[in-house]
């Protein structure tokens, strides 16, 4: 396991202190989970009302007084059964869930032993680590930053709790910092410059999907045309394939098997067919429409891809994760000895591309993963390409 560096530690610390002012505030409350995450923390609440942002003044000023308090993280090592007990008799359902969810993994039940931390009055299910007490935390150092919901366990058929983010920093200068930082990237946040500047828009009738708009459009084809002379110029012969298929061509490419989750599909003449979630499949098929001599490679195709993918509508971020976009895509067809030539070439076509948008790309060798399709010798080839490409 990772060596936790000390402000982890303070951030997890600090979901309990969040969570023992939530229970100050509702004695109702119940507790899902208050991990820590990247600058800060949340922790999920089961709560008789919805959260407005008023409230988190309110429960920052009794996290406050908890960590001037000083109180200790009272540490309790006690059997899942007897811990089960206890939080059945406060009705605190998630955990008495996650509880029983330890059990399931162990073969001994009856032995099983959890960790429970108190601090002050709250009493949580938790394997630590902590800080040994709150005057350790930095009360100005610290900010609830927002509400949002989650659904427990990440699930959509759950129930949906209410989540409180914070963060948390060594110093009130970090936090300045992080906080003003993050203010100037929301100033530039694509999706709030896309609806000042009329460029595009999303409704809630196509999850995941951009409307674009006549100004929007104007950068849409001023780029489209960008993309599509490089190409050009790069020997790629555009093309264009339809957005749904047979189901067999799913299966046939391993997407069906590997992907199926992330598809829609429709059902017509009684077969299923599913709109594409990627266009290398139909990018085969055209190469496969003639015979091939290997004086005809490489071919290389170019396509605007208008691909659909099924993400969770939890998981959807404006223009950067969608369900509905556009690909500017290409498949090379060669021998294995054009490999490294064509791959040399693609590199030099990222380089001009990206510095038109001040973004200077940089390349990295990925090499075979654990698992893989193919044969070795083949997989060892095609690394010593790309590396000497
Ligand atoms: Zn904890
Ligand atoms: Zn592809």
């Amino acid at each position: 396991m990772k060596k936790l560096q000390k402000i982890e530690i303070i951030r997890h610390s600090l979901s309990h202190v969040l969570a023992a002012a939530v229970y100050e505030m509702f004695p109702d409350a119940k507790f899902g989970i208050g991990p820590s995450i990247e600058n800060g923390f949340y922790y999920d609440f089961d709560l008789p009302r919805t959260l407005i942002p008023e409230d988190l003044e309110i429960l920052e000023d009794k996290m406050r007084k908890i960590i001037k308090s000083n109180y200790r993280f009272e540490k309790a090592d006690i059997l899942a059964d007897e811990a089960l007990k206890k939080f059945k008799k406060v009705n605190q359902n998630y955990k008495v869930e996650l509880i029983k969810d330890l059990k399931k993994e162990v073969k001994n039940k009856k032995m099983l032993r959890v960790t429970c931390y108190a601090l002050r009055d709250f009493v949580d299910l938790c394997s630590g680590p902590h800080i040994d007490s709150t005057g350790e935390i930095n009360p100005k150092a610290f900010k609830l930053t927002k509400i949002s919901g989650a659904y427990w366990k990440g699930d959509e058929k759950n129930k949906m709790l209410q989540r409180i983010y914070g963060v948390a920093f060594a110093t009130e200068k970090e936090l300045k910092k992080y906080l003003s930082a993050t203010e100037e990237a929301e100033k530039r946040d694509h999706k709030k410059l896309g609806r000042e500047l009329n460029l595009f828009s999303f409704h809630a009738e196509s999850p995941g999907s951009a409307f674009w708009h006549p100004k929007g459009m104007v950068i849409w084809n001023a780029l489209e045309k960008f993309g599509k002379s490089l190409r050009a110029k790069y020997g790629f012969g555009e093309i264009q394939t339809p957005i749904l298929a047979n189901n067999s061509l799913w299966k046939k490419s391993g997407h069906w098997d590997h992907f199926k989750e992330n598809m829609f599909s429709v059902k017509a003449d009684n077969e299923t067919y599913c709109l594409k979630p990627m266009d290398c499949p139909f990018n085969i098929l055209i190469y496969k429409e003639q015979t091939r001599s290997y004086r005809d490679l490489p071919i290389r195709y170019t396509e605007i891809g208008r691909i659909m993918r099924n993400e969770k509508s939890g998981e959807l971020n404006g223009l950067l994760r969608l369900r509905y976009l556009t690909q500017d895509d290409s498949h090379i067809f060669c021998l294995p000895d054009q490999v490294e030539k064509e791959i040399g070439s693609l590199i030099q076509m990222v380089k001009e591309y990206y510095p038109a948008f001040g973004i200077k790309p940089e390349f990295f060798l990925s090499t075979r993963p654990d698992e893989y399709m193919g044969k070795k010798s083949e997989w060892d080839k095609a690394e010593k390409n790309l590396a000497n490409a």
